[in-house]
């Protein structure tokens, strides 16, 4: 798919004001159709499918919802601009599955960012949608669909939990209530054994008249309720606020925990994790690392060169060790790791890194700069996290003592 957003506007103006504020908003590239047959003409060169089609209702040299019903029929998601909102329009357009519509009013512009922002991200968004009545799953998945939800289906709890181990990356359960095997509660009580309300969110779904269901959900650790049956709208409503809520959780994670600058862990999530992974005895060695001379890069080449050193390290850091111990900047141009490994396997790793880094040159407004890094190594051996860093800490020195570029421990 083209990373494209295809707006279909009569007005020039109006037409333009889309195109400016997605290109902002979503860094997305935007092609532009003031008619059916500039849209057909559109359609007919590219090479490849446009992401999201945005479409007035109305064009002057077609019938209403033409130009909509050629994107749809291109199977391209489409959102339709309306000034109208007779509840047969509505009708109609549900009726053709469009994504959503946005009726024209002074802040339409914003909501219609805010559902294109929200298309893009669902792409990478999982859901599971368990449900007994194979006719409840399919609309629910239908109406996911076309909010580009990336979608699993169960037919009980049992199945559900066996769908939350094959798609680990699942963040949104829908659950009905009646189930054969294990109920919607009982499933919603298992999966809060592993998974908290922040990572994974549970919306619990039952055509149960009481309004007792809705607390029991609740009270078993669901984030949401939702009565069945209901409105397409409600429905993405709902979906749509437990995503952003997941998803602002995220961020405000990522803003704690993540160096801003090269994207690693930061201090405090070292700390964090490391502290639990000594509690769980899931670490064995802890190396430190500094870059060398690095204030020279700053003075001969500025601040930003040595930011893009920094990041340049980082990445390499990333790609030897990330997927073997727990990293991070410690600070400034100061790094760590902690591996389950004993100090015979983590000292070729880390030779393995330092010797990559003095080989490794960063192209900087056409200069190459080059790098090297010394390295101090310690076996934790029951030691506390401190006392750990503090022992690393020594060796680097030593390190940096005999000549820099080479690891000690
Ligand atoms: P050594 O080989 O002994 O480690 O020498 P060095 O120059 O690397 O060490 P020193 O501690 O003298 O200098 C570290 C410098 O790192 C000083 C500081 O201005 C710079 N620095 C710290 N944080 C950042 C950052 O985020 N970006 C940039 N560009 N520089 C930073
Ligand atoms: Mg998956
Ligand atoms: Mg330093
Ligand atoms: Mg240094």
């Amino acid at each position: 798919m083209l990373p494209v957003i295809l707006v279909i506007e009569g007005s020039e103006i109006q037409a333009r004001m889309i195109g400016d504020r997605v290109q902002k908003d979503l860094g997305l590239e935007v092609w532009s159709a003031k008619n059916l047959e500039g849209l057909e003409d559109l359609l007919h060169r590219a090479q490849g499918r446009p992401l999201i089609a945005v479409s007035n209702l109305i064009l002057p040299d077609c019938e209403p919802g033409q130009a909509v019903d050629m994107c749809l029929a291109e199977g391209i998601p489409t959102v339709v601009l309306t000034s109208s909102f007779e509840p047969q329009v509505r009708k109609e357009l549900l009726k053709k599955q469009v994504a959503d519509y946005v009726i024209k009013t002074s802040s339409s512009l914003s909501e219609l960012t805010a559902i294109l922002k929200r298309l893009v991200h669902n792409a990478q968004f999982e859901v599971l949608i368990v449900d007994d009545s194979r006719l409840f799953r399919q609309e629910q998945a239908r109406l996911l669909k076309l909010f580009r939800f990336v979608v699993f289906e169960a037919s009980n709890g049992v199945e559900a939990l066996a769908q939350l181990q094959a798609h680990p990356e699942v963040r949104l359960v829908l659950t009905d209530l009646e189930m054969p095997q294990l109920n919607g509660l009982q499933l919603t009580n298992e999966i809060r054994k592993t998974y908290p309300k922040d990572k994974l969110a549970i919306i619990g779904l039952s055509a149960y008249a009481d309004d007792e269901t809705s607390a029991m959900f609740i009270k078993n650790g669901a984030n949401d309720f939702l009565r069945k049956p209901f409105l397409q709208e409600e429905f993405n409503c709902r979906v749509q606020q437990n995503v952003e809520m997941l998803e602002y959780i995220q961020e405000l994670y990522l803003a704690a925990y993540q160096d801003f600058l090269t994207n690693l862990p930061n201090r405090k999530h070292f700390f964090e994790a490391g502290g639990q992974k000594l509690a769980n005895r899931k670490a064995q060695c802890l190396a430190m690392f500094d870059l060398d001379h690095f204030k020279q890069i700053n003075d001969q080449w500025g601040h930003e060169a040595g930011d893009a050193v920094l990041c340049h390290f980082a990445a390499l850091l990333k790609e030897q060790l990330g997927e073997r111990g727990l990293i991070a900047r410690l600070g400034g141009e100061e790094f760590a790791v902690m591996l389950d490994e004993s100090l015979e396997s983590a000292r070729p790793l880390l030779e393995g890194l330092r010797q990559k880094t003095a080989e490794s040159a960063l192209l900087w407004k056409g200069q190459e700069l080059k790098l090297t890094v010394s390295v101090g190594l310690t076996l934790i051996d029951g030691q506390s996290l401190d006392a750990g860093l503090s022992a690393a800490d020594k060796n680097l020195y030593l390190a940096k003592e005999r000549g820099r570029n080479q690891l000690v421990g």
